[in-house]
């Protein structure tokens, strides 16, 4: 089995730095780059297994890269974890809408860092194990196979993240999920828990599950569990 490879594209040369010395201490190969257009480049040209990303670039900024490589074939599949410093949380919504499939708010540590690599790496390749379900919950279909959700006849566009979340939802309905349970399924048992993360996610499902976005319910204080319209 060959190495995964990573493309890290930041700027910050400190960071970018740490972040490379601590993929390849893990046995990863690692591509970089500090300019926003050589990343997508980069992306483009090498086909990584990973990619890691920043917002803030020169050249072209996080999003729209998250954009080009989420819209070509050749790169669509690639998972995308997404750099943000605190105060661009509006933007890791944006990103995650666009495709992104987690974030790391700054500043993290490396071990943190690592676990997410892991957890979005082991995610990407037991994909294709395949259980024969299809769970259905109301309007709302996935097609756990295909990796398809549909709303009514509408197929909604999941990030790997989104996807898992709903359908760890959908498998219990009415059960109540803490946010540990929730990283858990969808991130592996390895990640540091960052309690907000699995907001943003929910936060960008409810987006796009529209007028529908009242069938994930907010138990405060507990977490969110997946109850039917009325
Ligand atoms: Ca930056």
């Amino acid at each position: 089995m060959s190495k995964s490879l990573i493309a890290v594209v930041e700027d910050e040369r400190d960071i970018q730095d740490v972040i490379a010395y601590n993929l390849r201490r893990e046995g990863y190969e690692v591509v970089t780059a500090e300019r926003g257009d050589e990343g997508l480049a980069l992306v483009q040209a090498k086909r990584p297994d990973l990619i890691i990303l920043d917002l803030m670039l020169p050249g072209l900024d996080g999003l729209s890269i998250c954009q080009s490589i989420r819209s070509d074939t050749a790169t669509q599949e690639i998972p995308i974890i997404v750099l943000s410093a605190k105060s661009e949380e509006a933007d890791v919504v944006i990103g995650l809408g666009l495709g992104a499939d987690d974030y790391m708010p700054k500043p993290f540590s490396p071990r943190e860092l690592l676990a997410r690599v892991k957890a979005v790496l082991r995610r990407g390749s037991s994909n294709s194990k395949g259980a024969e379900e299809m769970l259905v919950h109301q309007n709302l279909r996935i097609d756990v196979l295909r990796h398809q959700v549909f709303l009514k006849d509408t197929e909604l566009r999941l990030t790997a993240t989104e996807f898992r979340l709903l359908s760890a939802l959908i498998e219990q309905p009415g059960r109540v999920f803490s946010r540990e349970q929730l990283i858990n399924r969808v991130l592996g048992e390895s990640v540091v828990v960052i309690d907000r993360n699995i907001d943003v996610h929910i936060r960008s499902v409810r987006k796009k599950l529209g007028v529908d976005a009242g069938l994930i319910e907010t138990v405060r204080g507990v977490g969110y569990r997946i109850v039917s319209n009325i």
